[in-house]
C-alpha cells in the first residue's frame, strides 16, 4: 500500500445523527482500543462489573454532573433503547393511572413523543405549530396548560424542522417540566433545577448511538408504579446505578471521552459561544442571499444545531447536495419527510467546516443564482 492509502481522509460532516465526533476523541479511542490503560484489553471486551469499567462510568457521571451543574437530588441514568424508548417510559413512570400529560408539539419528534404517550393513556396537545408546518416553536401566550397534568413535555430542539426553544416554556406550579433534549443536549448551559426530567440520545452531541441519558429529580421516582418491568422502571434503574443488566459499555466510554473533551474546552458556556458563531455564519449567508436560500424556521425559532433551508427548486437542492459531497461536505440532504437541505452544526462540527460550507453556498449561488 502506498502512503496515500493511509492518509487520513476526513470529510466535513453535517449529518443530523449519528454525527461527527471530535477528532481527538476518536484518536484517544483508537489509541486505547487494544489495551485500555494497561488492562490488556479493549473496553469492549471488559466486564461491566470490573474496576476499570466502573471507574469509566463513575467518571462519565461526574463529568456530566460538573458540565451541567446537576444538583445532588437529581439521578443520572444511562439507558438503552434510544430517545424513542423514553417516549414510552416517561408516561409509564410519571403519569398516574387515569392521569393526563401535556405536550408541546413543534415537529416530528414532539409528535412521536405524544403518539406513544397516547397509546398508553391520556396526553393532550397543549400547543402545536403544525399548521405553520413546524416553522417555529410555540410562544408562551399560546400554551393552553392543564394545571393537573402529570408533566409538561417539550422538545427543546426539533432536529428535522430546525426549530429550537431559546427559553424553556413555563409549566403551571407543581407540574414538572420534561424535555427531550436529544439534539441540543450539552450544546449550551441549562438550568437543571427548572426540570423534572431531561432525556437525550447520545448520537448528536454526546457520543455514539446506543446510550440515552436521563436526568431525573429523585422526588419524581416516588411516583413510579411498582408493576413495571425492571428495564422500564426509572426507580429500579436508578437504584442499580444503570447496572441492572449489561449497560452499553463502549458507548458510555465514548460519551465519557466526549465529556472530558468538553471539560477541556472550558465547558458548556464555551461550546455555546462556538455554536452561536457557527449558526450565525450560516444564517447570515442565507439572509444575505437575496432569497436564493430560504430558511425554513422563523428567525426567533431558528435552531443553532440544525439549519434547515430551501433552494429555488428541488433540482437545485439535489445538485447542491451532490456537488457539496464531491467537495467533501456530507450529510446536507434534508430529512426525507420534509426535503430541502439541513446542515447540522453540533458541538463537534468545527468552525472551519461551517466556513467551508458558507463559502460553498456563495459559490453555488454565483453559479446557479
Ligand atoms: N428526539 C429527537 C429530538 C431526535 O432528534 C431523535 C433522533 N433523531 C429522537 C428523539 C429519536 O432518537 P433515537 O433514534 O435515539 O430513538
Amino acid at each position: 500500500m502506498t502512503d496515500q492509502t493511509h492518509a487520513l481522509h476526513r470529510v466535513h460532516n453535517f449529518s443530523a445523527g449519528p454525527a461527527a465526533l471530535p477528532l481527538s476523541v476518536l484518536q484517544t479511542a483508537q489509541a486505547e482500543l487494544l489495551d485500555y490503560h494497561g488492562s490488556g484489553m479493549s473496553v469492549m471486551e471488559m466486564s461491566h462489573r470490573s474496576e476499570p469499567f466502573e471507574a469509566i462510568m463513575a467518571q462519565a457521571e461526574a463529568d456530566l454532573r460538573q458540565l451541567l451543574n446537576i444538583p445532588a437530588q437529581y439521578k443520572v441514568l444511562f439507558l438503552q433503547g434510544g430517545a424513542s424508548l423514553q417516549f414510552a417510559m416517561l408516561p409509564m413512570n410519571l403519569r398516574p393511572v387515569g392521569g393526563s400529560a401535556d405536550y408541546l408539539v413543534n415537529g416530528t419528534w414532539g409528535k412521536a413523543a405524544i403518539k406513544d404517550a397516547q397509546r398508553l393513556g391520556n396526553a393532550r396537545v397543549a400547543a402545536t405549530t403544525e399548521v405553520d408546518n413546524f416553522n417555529r416553536v410555540s410562544s408562551s401566550h399560546e400554551l393552553v396548560l392543564d394545571p393537573e397534568a402529570a408533566y409538561l413535555h417539550f422538545t427543546s430542539n426539533e432536529t428535522i424542522h430546525g426549530v429550537q426553544y431559546s427559553q424553556e416554556p413555563r409549566p403551571p406550579a407543581g407540574v414538572p417540566l420534561v424535555c427531550d433534549m436529544s439534539s441540543d443536549f450539552l450544546s449550551r448551559p441549562v438550568e437543571i433545577s427548572k426540570y423534572g426530567l431531561i432525556y437525550a440520545g447520545a448520537q448528536k452531541n454526546a457520543g455514539p448511538a446506543g446510550v440515552t441519558m436521563v436526568i431525573v429529580h429523585a422526588d419524581l421516582l416516588e411516583r413510579v408504579p411498582t408493576n413495571l418491568p425492571v428495564m422500564l422502571d426509572y426507580r429500579l434503574q436508578a437504584a442499580s446505578g444503570s447496572m441492572h443488566n449489561t449497560p452499553p459499555a463502549f458507548a458510555i466510554y465514548m460519551v465519557g471521552l466526549v465529556l472530558q473533551w468538553l471539560v477541556g474546552l472550558g465547558g458548556l458556556a464555551a461550546i455555546a459561544s462556538q455554536n452561536q458563531a457557527k449558526a450565525d455564519l450560516l444564517y447570515k449567508t442565507i439572509d444575505q442571499s437575496g432569497g436564493f436560500y430560504r430558511g425554513h424556521a422563523l428567525a426567533d425559532s431558528r435552531s443553532l444545531m440544525n439549519v434547515t433551508f430551501r433552494l429555488p427548486s428541488e433540482e437545485l437542492e439535489k445538485n447542491f447536495a451532490a456537488s457539496a459531497e464531491a467537495n467533501g461536505m456530507v450529510g446536507l440532504k434534508g430529512h426525507r419527510s420534509v426535503g430541502g437541505l439541513r446542515a447540522s452544526l453540533y458541538n463537534a462540527c468545527p468552525l472551519d467546516a461551517v466556513q467551508a460550507l458558507a463559502q460553498y453556498m456563495l459559490e453555488f449561488q454565483r453559479q446557479n443564482g
